[in-house]
């Protein structure tokens, strides 16, 4: 892969920008019960996306990766997925990749880094697990964990934020733990955060008390004030009802 230039990652923001005003407005639409005039709109919006991908395609260096060459045509939108990514053999050894509109905002904000890095995931990993007409016999879990690998491995030249980088490691941290023993070793030998637990740091304002909350309360909260975010042994952690 390749790192884009800064107007090249606006241009994908912006045409991500501009299919998501066009679905609010579509959504509107809708709520005045004018069906034809919201999908249109809708029409409009997936082309959008559908650029979206082509040009994180090309501003990536995604077609250059020999992975490509086992895919399917191009990636294509599909509105109607509930997943981020989705890769189904295609026959011959290709795999058939479409993204959902989870690939396209991370945060409810416009994402090049998080779409480029979805891709990552779906070409470098599950088109390349696809042997003949169906999937490498293997465990689902790992074969999560080697597509998240290439979505973490990769996190410099996609530009991953912080926080996106840590949803993977999240992931990651899931995958690995409902993997076979057997299979733990090597992972965290390449990825020794694996068998930790993501969280947020939170200083209560008045003790100084520290607490590992594993969801995300904001900044700041009444009593606690979120001082940072890491991977801590997992009996540290937890769900947190702070206010
Ligand atoms: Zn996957």
């Amino acid at each position: 892969m390749q790192q884009p230039t800064a107007g090249q990652v606006k241009e994908v923001n912006d045409t991500i920008d501009e299919a998501l005003g066009l679905e609010k407005r579509a959504q509107d639409e809708a709520d005045k019960g004018h069906f034809d005039r919201a999908k249109r709109l809708l029409g409009r919006a997936a082309r959008l996306k559908q650029k979206a991908i082509r040009l994180a395609d090309r501003y990536y260096g995604i077609r250059r990766e020999p992975a490509s060459k086992h895919l399917k045509g191009e990636p294509t939108y599909d509105p109607r997925s509930s997943d981020a990514g989705g890769t189904q053999p295609a026959g011959g050894g290709k795999g058939r990749v479409t993204l959902g509109p989870g690939a396209f905002v991370f945060g409810g904000k416009a994402s090049a880094s998080w779409l480029a890095s979805t891709k990552a995931h779906e070409i470098l990993g599950h088109v390349l697990q696809i042997q003949g007409n169906g999937w490498v016999p293997g465990n689902d879990d790992e074969q999560e964990l080697e597509a998240y690998q290439q979505e973490y491995d990769n996190r410099g030249t996609t530009g991953l934020t912080d926080d996106e980088v840590q949803e993977i490691r999240k992931r990651m941290q899931g995958h690995y733990r409902r993997l076979p023993p057997a299979l733990k070793p090597r992972w965290r030998r390449s990825h020794p955060f694996v068998d930790k637990c993501a969280a947020f740091i939170y200083r209560n304002r008045e003790t100084g008390k520290l607490v590992y909350c594993t969801n995300d309360s904001g900044d700041a909260t009444p009593d606690y004030v979120k001082i940072g975010a890491g991977d801590f042994p997992c009996d540290q952690t937890g769900y947190c009802s702070i206010r």
